[in-house]
């Protein structure tokens, strides 16, 4: 074991890889794998994974750089990303050339490559709604292959390379398909509106979007650079309308959000808090003082006494209201 993982998972969590491989190019990438014995693991920025142990085998650090802009029409430009940007700086670089459809999800740690993967979303966006296409190379042929929106099935943090294509691919490059001015300004949080509105913004540009975001994400969540953490630890529990209804009965103050499908989404921070985990510290592990639904490593937590802490909360939750917590963060063993 030679490389320490530290500095690459936002856990910031000690574990060590057998070797260490940074792909700069899907050519490159092509030759290892034609060349690889042992295990191996692909590596972004290490913002959605928890390391239990050490990893006998390779990392394979994503790191294929570049933004283009690919093509510009009188309405839409397509922008493209290598698998190793750092998804911000590609928000930036769209806010900067006035191109909509990123800036609510400014400041999301990781990077451009993992983005698909669980269509990561925030404050009322998701990748999916500005995805154009992917290129991935087949792990098993080594060959490239597009993919169109259509065939990643995106859900709520969720896609085909979670479900039925797990392990096969490694996305390599990321097209958006971005909208020219005047834009669809997306509002609906709450939090953005007050946010805008303090600042005496009544008719906010993009860049107003994007600054107000990062306000809010960086005076509520912990940055990884100063308490280790993989952001929501657990996805928000999306309910059937029977279970609701009980709970709802029982609960008059759970917060909830009715889905266009007669499903209703539930703030896993709020069930959390309730079976009184909020601020909880167990050694150097707990969960954040603001935001339940993020565990922290204080120091020198290990991955399995964080990992024991999700079983204890899962628990908890399904002791008081009958609900399965589905871990977000991938688990590497
Ligand atoms: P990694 O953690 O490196 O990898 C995650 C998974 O994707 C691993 O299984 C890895 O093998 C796989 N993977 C990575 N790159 C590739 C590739 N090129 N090809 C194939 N597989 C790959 N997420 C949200 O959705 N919304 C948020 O608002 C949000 N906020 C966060 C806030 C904080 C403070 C933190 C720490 C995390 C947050 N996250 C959020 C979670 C995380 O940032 C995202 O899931 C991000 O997309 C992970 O990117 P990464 O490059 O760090 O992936
Ligand atoms: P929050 O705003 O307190 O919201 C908590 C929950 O309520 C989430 O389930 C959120 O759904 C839902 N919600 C709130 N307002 C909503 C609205 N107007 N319409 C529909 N659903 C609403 O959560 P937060 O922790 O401060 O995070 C803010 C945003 O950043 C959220 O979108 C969250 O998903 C995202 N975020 C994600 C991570 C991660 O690691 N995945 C980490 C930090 C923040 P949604 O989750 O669907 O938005």
């Amino acid at each position: 074991m030679n490389k320490s993982l530290r500095a690459f998972n936002t856990f910031g969590i000690e574990a060590y890889a057998d070797q260490f491989i940074e792909i700069n190019s899907v050519a490159q990438l092509q030759g290892v794998l034609q060349e690889i014995t042992q295990p191996f693991y692909i590596l972004g920025g290490g913002s959605n994974i928890l390391l239990l142990n050490d990893l006998k085998g390779v990392v394979l650090k994503m790191s294929i750089p570049a933004i283009k802009i690919e093509q510009t029409f009188k309405h839409t430009v397509y922008l493209s990303a290598g698998a190793g940007v750092n998804w911000h700086q590609l928000v930036l670089f769209a806010v900067e050339n006035d191109l909509g459809g990123l800036e609510n999800l400014s400041l999301i740690p990781g990077t451009v490559g993992a983005s698909p993967m669980q269509n990561i979303g925030a404050y009322g966006v998701e990748i999916k709604e500005v995805f154009h296409r992917l290129e991935a190379v087949e792990i098993a042929t080594g060959k490239i292959k597009i993919f169109r929106k259509k065939e990643l099935a995106f859900g709520y943090r969720n896609s085909v390379f979670k479900n039925k294509l797990k392990g096969k691919y490694i996305i390599t490059k990321v097209w958006f398909k971005l909208s020219k001015p005047p834009h669809r300004l997306r509002l609906s949080y709450g939090a953005i509106q007050s946010v805008l509105a303090d600042s005496g913004i009544d008719q906010p540009t993009i860049r107003d979007i994007s600054n107000a975001v990062i306000k809010i994400r960086s005076e509520k969540l912990p940055d990884p650079r100063d308490i280790g953490n993989a952001g929501s630890f657990f996805k928000n529990p999306v309910i059937g309308p029977k279970l609701f209804t009980s709970l709802y009965q029982q609960y008059p103050k759970l917060p909830h959000y009715p889905q266009p499908d007669g499903t209703v989404k539930l703030p896993a921070a709020w069930l959390i808090e309730q079976c009184g985990w909020k601020g909880k510290r167990i050694g150097d592990t707990g969960t954040h003082i603001r935001q339940a639904l993020v565990l922290v490593n204080y120091g020198n937590a290990k991955g399995a006494e964080i990992h024991a802490l999700a079983l204890k909360i899962q628990e908890s939750v399904r002791q008081k209201f009958k609900i399965s917590l589905e871990m977000e963060v991938n688990i590497w063993d």
